[in-house]
């Protein structure tokens, strides 16, 4: 029976310096080769995702800002579901009215504020007199790392998307500041049209209800015919676990957060060990394609 394998690119399929190793590539290959299917499922926007895997030689499908959206192999919109481009409105001008830094996925370009980085350079600037002893390094790169994304736009304002031919996909807070990153998944978290996840310790993300990595491998599994059993999931964050609970088989990083070991149904090795690279040969050995 055909298999699905559904990765998650940070912490997953990329190791710490978001590249992705020789073992990896090698693996997916070899899992296509051996006529499993391969869907990359990130909160990452499908451009970005291209440009990652542009000197790879790999092609998958490519599910991207949270289960927003689906493009074939080829790079051809299978699926979308946008939030709601009022409620999409709504949300960035409380964003931008409380002082967040933030993103908009949209088809072909990351939207964010001129300003953005000045707010997140101003939190760390504070964060670090309060706290001397503060590992700066660690914040940094959890910053340089937003700022590494393919395709960004700046806007001045949340008003520079109200035409209604620019859909948002994914609305992505980001703060150093605990209190402030609370305050944002207070006041979201309940909002029956939403869904809110989180990709990483300084972030959450928002997106339409609809749209979750779990529900998007459910669709791409039907559009392929493959039953739920036959897939797999690997992730290591919160935003994994909707496809990890719904894959016949959940996979979790040796480097995963507790609560996605827990709903796993194995353990890995760490994104820094090629973790995905020796799930997947333990699925082609199954498979019997590999001794
Ligand atoms: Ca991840």
């Amino acid at each position: 029976m055909k298999k699905l394998i559904a990765l998650d690119l940070d912490g997953t399929l990329l190791n710490r310096n978001s590249e992705i190793s020789g073992e990896n590539i090698r693996a997916i290959r070899d899992a296509q080769n051996h006529g499993m299917e391969v869907v990359i499922a990130t909160g990452r926007a499908h451009f970005d995702v291209r440009e990652i895997f542009k000197d790879t030689g790999i092609r998958t499908w490519v599910i991207a800002a949270n289960g927003a959206t689906i493009h074939d192999p080829e790079g051809k919109l299978f699926f979308s579901v946008p939030l709601d481009k009022d409620r999409a409105v709504e949300i960035l001008a409380w964003l931008e009215r409380e002082g967040y830094y933030y993103e908009v996925i949209s088809d072909a370009a990351i939207f964010t504020p001129q300003n953005a980085r000045e707010i997140l350079a101003v939190e760390m600037d504070r964060l670090k007199s309060a706290n001397p002893e503060l590992d700066v390094e660690e914040l940094k790169e959890s910053a340089e790392k937003q700022y590494g994304q393919f395709g960004f736009s700046f806007i001045s304002s949340y008003q520079d998307l109200l035409d209604p031919s620019i859909p948002v996909y994914n609305i992505l807070a980001f703060s150093f500041d605990e209190e402030k990153l609370k305050k944002g998944k207070e006041k979201f978290k309940d909002c029956r049209d939403l869904t809110l996840v989180s990709s990483a310790k300084y972030n959450f993300e928002l997106e339409h209800v609809e749209a979750s990595k779990g529900k998007a491998l459910h669709r791409l599994a039907t559009e392929l015919g493959i039953p739920m059993s036959e897939t797999v999931a690997v992730g290591d964050s919160l935003n994994d676990c909707s496809m990890i609970a719904a894959a016949g088989t959940g996979i979790a990083m040796g480097n995963a957060a507790e609560e996605v070991k827990k709903i796993a149904d194995e353990v890995t090795l760490t994104n820094d060990e090629h973790g995905v690279a020796h799930a997947i040969r333990r699925l082609l050995q199954e498979a019997g394609a590999e001794k």
